[in-house]
């Protein structure tokens, strides 16, 4: 029994969605919470009747805990490892450990039972991200146990919390190195070079989470003129290049983007002149092509929808965009057309392409639904963990 943590005690029948192992608990179903409490504790959740629900992070807001565990046990160290041991096992059963060079997401939030951390792996390099203060009171003893998986293979941690973490918990967080320090920027993602840049770069630096797309997209891109449209840092541009695409265009609308895209290029493809880079809003550069000048179109926009109220606004810009590409696009050309707002669900995005198909007349056929990698898995209780959401079209 661990009888040093503080306890959280729940309304009457709030305790159904954690029996059902739904990992939050939201603040309008807690009825008692002890007065020391304090933002980032590990709590005892019980019932209206005193039963033990399970152990979690407390913090203020909406969602008021996170849950780690459905057992009264010490969150310690050992607890970190274990997790963290499971995560990797479950990656390396997906291939993705074999070689020490590779990028993949190790940790995914509630998906790896772990709500409110993310981490990144990057050859040797662990880029982690807090989003909950108890997972930055942790992140020393998280550390740790990274450094120990798989014999040590990891010996850098980069801590990636200024943005992640909530503002008005004061945390002030510093992004930083807590464990060594710079060793290389390069990753390998299906046998292809990435430099990865934490230190300035979006989320960890780089997005795992297009990996398989990436894969499919190079299978459809022989031959093919790709536009690869908010590139960022270049990762379907490198994959279109090596499965013989006859030009690649990459466009992004900032110009830091696309200096890390034509240095992936050149990592990958040094001196090779099918491909060609432009710092352009997208609506503007869709606007300005020819009919026909692309025959596989990616679009990949950052988060339209970062929250339930923006969604009605975001379908419509989804809409808008895609609608834009279908004008475009020439007859037997492909779209890969992507939304990772998590507040947007599956059938919202298809109606969004519906309607802008409809809009432009093309005949139209999905060829294939795409969602997010198994290194970013869903835990089944939790259906919000699934947020990437993508259809390849074929367009007459
Ligand atoms: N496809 C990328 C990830 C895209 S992230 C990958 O596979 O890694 C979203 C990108 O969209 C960011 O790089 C951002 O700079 C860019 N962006 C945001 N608004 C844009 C706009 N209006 N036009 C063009 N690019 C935009």
């Amino acid at each position: 029994m661990t009888n040093i943590y503080k306890t959280i005690k729940l309304k009457r029948g709030k305790e159904e969605s954690l029996k059902r192992f739904h990992p939050w608990v939201f603040s309008g179903a807690i009825d008692f919470l002890p007065e020391d409490i304090e933002e980032g504790d590990t709590v005892k959740v019980v019932s209206s009747t005193g039963d033990l629900l399970g152990m979690g992070h407390y913090q203020i807001g909406s969602i008021a805990v996170r849950m780690l565990s459905t057992v009264d046990e010490a969150i310690d160290g050992d607890f970190y490892a274990t997790r963290l041991r499971n995560a990797w096992a479950l990656r390396t059963c997906l291939g993705l450990t074999v070689n020490p060079e590779n990028a993949f997401r190790l940790v995914h939030g509630e998906g790896d039972f772990l709500p409110g951390l993310v981490v990144d792996v990057y050859g040797d390099t662990a880029v982690m991200q807090a989003h909950s203060p108890g997972m930055h009171f942790a992140r020393n003893i998280i550390a740790d146990a990274l450094t120990t998986l798989a014999d040590g293979r990891i010996k850098n941690v980069y801590y990636k919390s200024e943005t992640t973490l909530p503002y008005k918990a004061s945390l002030d967080p510093q992004n930083q190195y807590i464990k060594g320090g710079f060793t290389t920027d390069i990753a390998i993602e299906n046998g292809l070079k990435f430099r990865v840049d934490w230190l300035r770069g979006q989320k960890t630096g780089f997005f795992v989470d297009q990996r398989d797309n990436r894969s499919l997209l190079e299978h459809y891109s022989n031959g093919r003129n790709v536009l690869n449209m908010f590139c960022y840092t270049g990762g379907f541009s490198v994959y279109a290049m090596r499965g013989n695409a006859r030009k690649v265009v990459s466009v992004d609308s900032s110009e830091k983007a696309i200096r890390l895209t034509e240095a992936n290029i050149e990592l990958n493809f040094p001196g090779d002149t099918r491909h060609e880079a432009a710092a352009e809003d997208a609506f503007k550069y869709l606007s300005s092509i020819s009919k026909g000048d692309f025959d596989l179109i990616v679009l990949d926009p950052p988060a339209f929808a970062k929250h339930r109220s923006a969604i009605k606004n975001a379908l419509r810009g989804y809409q808008r965009l895609n609608a834009k590409a279908l004008e475009k696009i020439a007859s037997g050309g492909i779209i890969f057309t992507f939304s990772c707002s998590q507040a947007i669900t599956r059938e919202q995005f298809r109606l969004a392409v519906f309607s802008a198909c409809a809009q432009t007349g093309r005949k139209v056929r999905i060829l294939h639904q795409l969602t997010q990698p198994a290194d970013h898995p869903v835990n089944i209780y939790h259906p919000e963990g699934e947020y990437l959401k993508g259809l390849i079209l074929y367009v007459e």
